[in-house]
């Protein structure tokens, strides 16, 4: 099994090649676990099986029950859409086998991933010494960079390991910042916003109004909520940080991308003032998953914090100064999943990337003109990024319901309602740069 197998080879490539040329690419559906595990019974034996059964297995009976978060109608939750030339190199990464752990062994990969990392540090205006690692995710970025914010304000403010600490956030904050408060043992000062916003002065006047603000010892802020797109005033909250020396995280995991968009950049001044900051290229950078970029301002701190000590791993950190991934978060072997971003920006450039990301804001600027047209809907929110918030006048969360499983049902698109203010709306998330027009027109008439 470790000798190479022409046939295999050309049997997987083929499959991946029609993958990657279907047009559109189907929406697929929800399926039953367990009837498709009963489906698989028997199929791990002890002499292996023919390949073309296990792969017909593949195509025709699984992969139809694995949604497409890259189909062009996929409207939901975050979705994704990889380039085809990220597709491919990520399959060459595979391919390769490559231990992104360390300089030692993969100084070519860690060479182009760092290219990449600098230039999204340029995208957020951060300083030459910026520097990071690409990890699985945003909750991984998340509570990697929020254990170095908490070691690091320990530090500053002689806070014993045990001691109360907390990190100041919105009630808008990602539900992984709040898991990585509670694996790290921290507690949540929950400011208020104000619009669903995270502003300077409601920071100040939170920790103002605490008996302890000197156990908060950083600030998340998020540039773009999952929820609905909203950037954090960016700039306000800064101030209040780098006044009482806190540490300042940004959770860009889905808005970060719109960095790239010249319409909307202006929105996220104050973020080069950022101790860390996260973005995941899975999401709006077009990246297959998975991929999270973190970065930090002052990376020898995240070392300081994360470097695994291990007899064995001595002789990659010999020279004391070197640069190795696995030193900036909470893994060691990682896959460098970096590379497929770099191949795809240096062939498609920035350009095709700023025009991929403004799409799906003029898309969702376009609908919502179309949504405050309708007599029957109303617009809940400007949209800043991709997602647009509406309502259908009269809807009970089953009407959301109904509409949401015959969309589905007939293939026409996955669309989701979410909460906001405490009512069931309805949600469109678009980052996919070919949805078309007509598509959210057909999806907003059976509202009607
Ligand atoms: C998606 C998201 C996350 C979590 O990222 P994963 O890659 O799913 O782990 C965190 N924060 C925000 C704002 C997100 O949109």
């Amino acid at each position: 099994m470790h000798t190479h197998d022409e046939r295999l080879t050309r049997m997987v490539l083929t499959a991946m090649h029609d993958r990657l040329a279907m047009d559109p690419v189907p929406l697929d559906r929800p399926g039953d676990v367990a009837a498709l595990t009963a489906a698989l019974s028997g199929l791990i034996t002890a002499e292996g099986a023919d390949p073309h059964h296990v792969m017909s297995l593949w195509s025709d009976v699984l992969a139809p029950h694995v949604m497409s978060s890259d189909a062009a109608n996929f409207l939901a939750f975050i979705p994704a859409a990889p380039t085809k030339a990220a597709l491919l190199f990520d399959m060459l990464v595979s391919g390769s086998s490559i231990q992104g752990i360390s300089a030692l062994e993969a100084a070519g990969a860690i060479a182009a991933e760092n290219q990449v990392l600098r230039f999204l540090a340029d995208l957020a205006g951060l300083p030459q010494g910026a520097g990071g690692v690409f990890v699985s995710g945003g909750s991984a970025g998340n509570l990697s960079a929020l254990t170095v914010a908490r070691d690091v304000g320990r530090h500053r403010r002689g806070i014993g390991r045990g001691s109360l600490t907390r990190i100041a956030v919105s009630d808008q904050a990602h539900s992984s910042i709040h898991n990585a408060l509670s694996i790290l043992d921290m507690e949540a000062l929950l400011v208020p916003t104000e619009d669903h916003r995270l502003t300077g002065p409601a920071l100040a006047r939170a920790l103002d109004a605490d008996p302890d603000p000197a156990s908060v010892v950083a600030v998340v802020a998020t540039a773009g909520t999952t929820n609905a797109g909203i950037i954090d005033e960016l700039g306000t909250i800064t101030e209040v940080t780098r006044a009482r020396q806190l540490w300042l995280h940004v959770d860009g995991a889905y808005g970060g991308g719109g960095l790239l968009a010249p319409s909307v950049r202006p929105q996220y001044a104050g973020l080069e003032h950022a101790d860390s900051f996260i973005v995941d290229p899975h999401k709006w950078l077009f990246a297959p998953y998975d991929c999270a970029a973190l970065l930090y301002r002052e990376p020898r701190l995240a070392k300081a914090v994360h470097t695994q000590d291990a007899s064995y791993l001595d002789v990659i950190h010999a020279e004391g100064d070197e640069w190795n991934p696995s030193d900036l978060a909470y893994h060691l072997t990682r896959r460098a999943r970096g590379l497929p971003l770099w191949f795809s920006l240096a062939v498609n450039g920035t350009d095709a990337y700023a025009r991929a990301v403004e799409a799906s804001i003029e898309l969702a600027a376009w609908t919502a003109r179309h949504i405050a047209a309708q007599p029957h809907l109303r617009l809940l929110r400007e949209p800043t990024l991709g997602v647009v918030l509406f309502e259908r006048l009269g809807w009970e969360p089953a009407d959301y319901d109904r509409w949401s499983s015959e969309l589905l049902e007939e293939q026409v698109a996955l669309v989701t309602s979410t909460k906001w203010e405490g009512r069931t709306v309805g949600r469109l998330a678009f980052l996919h740069p070919r949805t078309p027009h007509a598509l959210v027109e057909e999806i907003l008439a059976r509202m009607a």
